[in-house]
């Protein structure tokens, strides 16, 4: 069994993660839980800063709060030297509650709205990753109506294809996201942008794709953006001050993945910008990137109570627990695979393969196919690892099951970083027209 961070298994043969064991935490919280490790997330984050503090290049660690977007991974994050990426004024507004550092701010997405551009124009954050001609004519028309000048990246999509699923591979050239680099819509939107006096050109921004386990793909991407570069400076006498590399490191879910050691990618990254910027005399750009998955990823641990279970003999053994696809929505997004223990009796001997249902009505709510585990009774609980990234980010209401709490754990201590949502919360927004009642009335 491979355990992540600071889990360990207590001498009662429960699951102790941030040496707090699991068993209270489902006495005290309820499952299912979110449990994050705050150590591993502060190791990670400090990983990140460390490497790139060795390379004597300037940068920035953008922590892409989409992978997990709360108020006390914000706080985290701020302690933890980081930059934050947003996409959303959601998310945006949950930086601004933490009092994360505006100008440590950067804005993404493909189709920010007038009012989220508005937003955070008017809460100066320090950087806006344009994605598109639309969203370069909006942003410096509303910067222009606030009186205020944006600092822009613009996103290309630097046709580098990496192996992953399809769905999270962002850099190939088909892609919704980003000026593409190969037919030159970048170069026309490095043009328009210097011509609009409220946007100021810091650079470009390529990510491309996720939950990747080799550095040549980030190698080949450094290498488009730096003869890009060279190319805008011959063309327009500019030069980038910033170039971001994105995100989209690996991590562990199943003894199948093989992540690279976080420095590995740092060093690529860096080292490949050094050589082509310098062998193209080109004043060194401040590199940023921007992980999501690898700060947070393998932190997450989601622990659920076994309820009903249904065997079809000769077929197999579903083991229903009290959550699913509304708070793991990945296995039915993209048949993402997980490792899970019983984390009450984490000793036992694997004496059967399972496989762990949700309790939505789908039937695509499948957790995980094919688990060795010990006979699994009702009331056992089941750690599920790795959860930490797109998990609660992704949680939805469906079937009006409630959200999880969420909490972190770290030196034997528990506290509760996100609330369970309570039935009330549920019906909040509901209303009834006023019509329905009067109906009800002249009955
Ligand atoms: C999602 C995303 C990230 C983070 O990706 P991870 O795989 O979670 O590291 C970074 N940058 C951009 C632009 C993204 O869309």
């Amino acid at each position: 069994m491979y355990l992540h961070g600071t889990s360990t298994i207590n001498d009662q043969g429960h699951l102790q993660i941030g040496g707090v064991d699991t068993v209270q935490l489902a006495e005290r919280f309820g499952t299912p839980l979110y449990i994050v490790d705050e150590q591993l997330v502060r190791q990670r984050a400090q990983q990140f800063v460390r490497a790139f503090s060795e390379t004597d290049l300037k940068f920035q660690v953008a922590y892409a709060s989409k992978a997990f977007s709360v108020v006390a991974m914000c706080v985290l994050a701020e302690q933890e030297n980081l930059s934050l990426d947003v996409v959303s004024d959601g998310e945006l507004y949950t930086a601004l509650q933490a009092g994360f550092p505006v100008e440590r701010i950067h804005f993404h997405g493909n189709n920010k709205t007038v009012s989220e551009l508005d937003m955070a124009l008017q809460a100066n954050i320090g950087c806006f990753v344009v994605d598109n001609f639309l969203e370069l004519d909006l942003l410096h028309e509303r910067a222009q109506l606030q009186g205020k000048v944006a600092n822009i990246l613009l996103r290309i999509s630097p046709g580098v294809e990496v192996h992953t699923h399809e769905y999270i591979s962002t850099g190939q050239e088909d892609s919704k996201f980003g000026f593409d680099l190969g037919n030159g819509t970048a170069a026309t939107a490095v043009a328009t942008a210097l011509q609009y006096d409220n946007l100021q050109l810091l650079g470009v921004h390529s990510h491309i794709g996720s939950q990747i386990f080799e550095v040549e793909g980030f190698k080949l991407a450094v290498e488009k953006v730096a003869t890009f570069a060279v190319n805008m400076r011959e063309q327009h006498q500019i030069t980038f001050p910033v170039i971001n590399m994105g995100g989209g490191f690996g991590i562990r879910y199943t003894a199948e993945d093989s992540p690279l050691a976080i420095e590995k990618y740092v060093t690529a990254i860096a080292g490949a910008v050094k050589e082509k910027f310098s062998e193209a005399d080109y004043p060194m750009p401040e590199v940023w990137i921007e992980p999501g998955r690898s700060m947070v990823g393998d932190a997450g641990t989601t622990l659920y109570t076994v309820g009903s279970t249904k065997t079809i003999p000769g077929i197999r053994k579903y083991v229903a627990v009290d959550g699913g696809m509304t708070d793991n929505p990945r296995p039915a997004l993209y048949q993402a695979k997980y490792e899970a223990i019983l984390a009450n009796r984490a000793n036992d001997a694997v004496e059967e393969v399972v496989s762990i249902a949700g309790k939505c009505c789908e039937s695509g709510d499948m957790l995980i196919w094919d688990l060795s585990l010990p006979e699994v009774k009702q009331g056992d609980l089941l750690a599920v690892f790795s959860t930490g990234a797109y998990n609660y980010a992704m949680a939805s209401n469906y079937n009006r099951i409630r959200r999880p709490a969420v909490v972190f754990v770290k030196d034997g201590e528990a506290d509760l970083v996100v609330a369970r949502e309570s039935l009330e919360q549920i019906v909040v927004n509901d209303l009834v027209p006023a019509r329905f009642q009067k109906t009800t009335l002249a009955k």
